[in-house]
């Protein structure tokens, strides 16, 4: 599963804000629940995990 990317401003309206990008679209709602689609940034923005600090020197495999 992943993280909705979006943040809801605005319950009465569904209106969200992207936390990457800040854009902002009205999501849609069906029977009472968000529709899957509405937490996503129509930009295609992405949470990523925060980078790990613990060790900055570890490079990927060649
Ligand atoms: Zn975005």
């Amino acid at each position: 599963m992943t993280r909705p990317v979006m943040r809801l401003l605005d319950p009465f309206t569904g209106l969200m804000e992207c936390k990457v990008c800040g854009t902002r679209h009205a999501a849609l709602r069906r029977a009472g629940k968000y529709v899957r689609g509405s937490w996503q940034c129509i930009n295609g923005c992405q949470l990523t995990p925060p980078a790990r600090r613990e060790n900055p020197d570890v490079r990927p495999y060649k």
